[in-house]
């Protein structure tokens, strides 16, 4: 069997250090290695598998669609776009979508719609306040969105008009404002950041402060949607309506999409001012189709939410075990554990070796974001690997200050 890792090591660009295991075959909650290993996997391919690996109603959807039409331009009218489109409506507080390819793209896209929309309401307002440890992607302008100086710094100078301040603090969007902001742009939880909840009533000012204002307020729900935090789209927790909204990660099961969602007054882009090539193909629009038809048909956000419930009571049993826990959060099945010293490199291989997937956050935080359809028997599972590990180190510490 060739060495993969030495292969890729040799081809690859290498923009992430990867745990030493190569990945061949995947079902459910569940992939397989190239030597036949098994692991319970709580990383989701980033919080993509909502529905788990291989799930047969989107293998089902994609076999149908490739064998029927993949791409086609959106010169023409393909269906499973409109039909992906038309879901999304119905499901949401939104009544335009228009496709793309990735959360990145997507985000992109979305300031582009609030620059026109400044253009034609906002006297040319072009700026869009984003928060401090929030994470858009990594084009060059959502990396000046991203406010994390570890993403900006390497290539400066940045696209300008964008402002970081605090997250979850209103008063810092207030003193930031000037009159070429046209929006801002949060994510409802910020992901990468560190799994940070804001207060209840944080999303809930900050859109009555931009509807008085006349700005708008767009969620980056790339992570958060789409069920991962107990409710199809984590602004319905809140009791907002944004004005923009950006998908990707689980919206298609893993084919490459991302989708920028808007009411009808903010749709003011026109034929000719936003393009793309693959954006609403028909193979990736019918994997969002078939899974968020399952997602809305079979109550999977209700899932998130009690299985999310059984993993943070969980990791809170463990927390009062294990002295060096600090801090379990989390809401539905995005959820992040951290440590008082930098525990994570050290978790994250000792679980491979136990045989569970888990995602690094922070030099000393985790995070989990297992597919929606996890059980409780799978949760269980994971907290015994994960309890396991942590005794190990507990045990080694204890041994080596005796
Ligand atoms: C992952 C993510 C993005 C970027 O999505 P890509 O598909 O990697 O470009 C943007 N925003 C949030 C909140 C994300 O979690």
């Amino acid at each position: 069997m060739p060495d993969w890792p030495e292969l890729a090591e040799k081809y690859l660009m290498r923009v992430v250090n990867r745990q030493p295991v190569t990945l061949v075959r995947g079902e459910g909650a569940r992939v397989w290695d190239d030597t036949g290993r098994e692991y319970l996997d709580f990383v989701g391919g980033w919080a993509v598998n909502s529905l788990g690996h291989c799930p047969p109603v989107v293998v089902a959807a994609v076999t149908e669609q490739s064998r029927t039409l993949i791409q086609a331009s959106n010169q023409f009218y393909t269906i499973p776009q409109i039909r992906l489109a038309e879901l999304l409506e119905q499901n949401s507080c939104f009544d335009k979508v228009l496709f793309c390819n990735s959360g990145a793209e997507a985000n992109e896209g979305a300031v582009k719609l609030a620059r026109k929309y400044g253009k034609l309401h906002l006297n040319g307002a072009y700026q869009v306040i984003t928060t401090i440890n929030s994470f858009h992607g990594r084009t060059l302008a959502m990396v000046a969105a991203t406010g994390q100086r570890k993403f900006q710094q390497p290539y400066s100078p940045l696209p300008n008009g964008f402002i970081n301040v605090e997250y979850d603090n209103l008063e810092a969007i207030k003193k930031a404002i000037t009159d070429q902001v046209c929006a801002v742009m949060l994510e409802p939880i910020q992901g990468e950041g560190g799994v940070n909840i804001p207060h209840e009533d944080y999303l809930s000012k900050v859109q009555a402060w931009c509807h008085q204002r006349g700005i708008l307020l767009i969620l980056d729900e790339i992570q958060t949607g789409v069920g991962r935090t107990g409710t199809l789209f984590a602004y319905q927790q809140y009791g907002i309506e944004p004005d923009i909204m950006t998908l990707a990660k689980g919206l298609a099961s893993g084919l490459p999409i991302g989708a920028i969602l808007a009411k009808h007054e903010v749709s003011v882009f026109e034929p000719g001012d936003h393009g793309t090539t693959f954006g609403g193909n028909p193979l990736a629009c019918a994997a969002g189709y078939a899974t968020l038809k399952f997602i809305t048909q079979n109550s999977i956000p209700q899932n998130a939410q009690r299985q999310g419930g059984c993993l943070i009571a969980g990791l809170e049993s463990l927390k009062s075990k294990f002295g060096f826990i600090t801090q379990v959060r989390g809401r539905g099945l995005l959820v992040a554990l951290e440590f008082d010293r930098d525990l994570a490199d050290k978790i994250v291989a000792d679980c491979l070796q136990q045989g569970l997937l888990v995602n690094k956050l922070k030099s000393n935080a985790l995070r989990f974001m297992p597919p929606l359809i996890i059980s409780e028997k799978e949760i269980d599972e994971a907290l015994g690997m994960l309890s396991r590990v942590l005794e190990a180190i507990r045990n080694e510490e204890q041994a080596s200050a005796s």
